[in-house]
């Protein structure tokens, strides 16, 4: 089946990413893969990862836990990065999930309600979740999991990632028996120092670079297609779209492409945005519209039912991104539930 816009996942990419990171890290990949995996399917993502060798999972609220437990059997291990948020403690429990702790009021939820297995994120400078330094509990039973974050790890140049590193390596050292985690997916790419037991990366899994430029190591997971649902000539002097967004000066070639900003194409891509057809980069014209998109195809032989990339193998998704004015995340979680997901690659599991 084939809908005007699709989103296809290749899930050998995905497998090849998981394995890059392991090779550059030399430890364990645990994969984020919070907010439906980015976008691209939460469930066929781990159960491929799975079949890789994945064994713990991270995602960040309760309701995406739930699913993943559900799907994925009793076997993996599932972190929360929300931690345990209000009355949560009994469904992570009943899902065997385990809360990463980020403040005092979490810890003594999980406590009062008998709950066991669990992470505690320490803050070291990002301000954001996590106990201070300073009042980082003392370990404790259950206690299986010690992570931070980095707030610059896009960026090797920013001292405050070595900052961060020496923070977390010496509060680390209070909780000799617990997993150590640091790095999300630049955290990966920042040297040796920035492995410990086991790395977090998401974007890297599903494509995105570590400093929002395509990496070679790494290779495309996503691919965003449309289909031309029209193709027409645009005389001169005459405009394209809503609100006149662009008038011709020569007479142009139109498709009409079926994705819009329903489908994800983010409305700040006009003006900027280029799609990959028939072997040329193409602009967009005027405005994105709710369900379509014109492409220039001047001067290329193009027939309704052809197919442009949006993002994939021609047209990397950080680049897309910052034609957007966005970061590969936004454009991979923008991408809404109208969009059907189809997978190659190697069955999963
Ligand atoms: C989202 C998230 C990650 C993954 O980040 P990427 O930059 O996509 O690799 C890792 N750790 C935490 C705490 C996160 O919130």
């Amino acid at each position: 089946m084939t809908a005007p816009a699709t989103l296809t996942v290749d899930l050998d990419a995905l497998s090849h990413n998981f394995h890059a990171l392991e090779t550059l890290t030399g430890v364990p990949v645990h994969p984020v893969v919070k907010a439906n995996a980015y976008g691209l399917g939460a469930i066929p993502v781990a159960r491929r990862l799975m079949v890789e060798g994945a064994r713990t999972f991270f995602v960040a609220r309760l309701n995406e836990g739930l699913e993943l437990r559900t799907a994925l059997g009793p076997t993996p291990v599932i972190y929360v990065l929300d931690g345990c948020v209000g009355d949560a403690a009994p469904s992570l429990r009943g899902a065997d999930l385990r809360p990463v702790l980020n403040h005092e009021a979490q810890l003594s939820a999980w406590r009062s309600a008998g709950g066991a297995a669990c992470g505690l994120q320490i803050d070291t400078g990002m301000n954001r979740l996590g106990f201070r330094i300073e009042v980082a509990p003392a370990g404790f039973a259950g206690l299986e999991l010690v992570m931070s974050h980095l707030a610059c790890a896009d960026d090797p140049a920013e001292p405050m990632n070595q900052r961060q590193r020496e923070a977390f390596a010496a509060v680390a050292e209070r909780y000799p028996t617990a997993l150590k985690s640091f790095a999300n997916s630049g955290g990966c790419f920042l040297g040796p120092d920035y492995g410990f037991d086991a790395v977090r990366p998401g974007i890297c899994l599903y494509g995105g670079g570590p400093e929002g430029r395509p990496d070679a190591r790494l290779r495309p997971v996503a691919t965003l297609s449309a289909e031309v649902l029209q193709v027409r000539t645009v005389p001169a002097g005459e405009s394209v779209g809503y609100s006149r967004g662009f008038v011709a000066e020569s007479d142009r070639t139109i498709a009409t492409c079926g994705a819009g900003y329903a489908d994800g194409i983010l409305r700040s891509h006009a003006g900027s945005g280029q799609v990959w057809v028939a072997g040329s980069l193409r602009p967009l014209l005027g405005r994105v519209s709710m369900d379509v998109v014109a492409v220039d195809v001047t001067g290329l032989d193009i027939t309704v039912g052809d197919r442009v990339e949006v993002f994939g193998p021609h047209r990397a998704l950080d680049d897309a991104a910052s034609a957007a004015g966005t970061i590969s995340y936004e454009l991979l979680t923008s991408i809404t539930p109208r969009v059907p997901r189809h997978y190659t690659g190697a069955a999963s599991a």
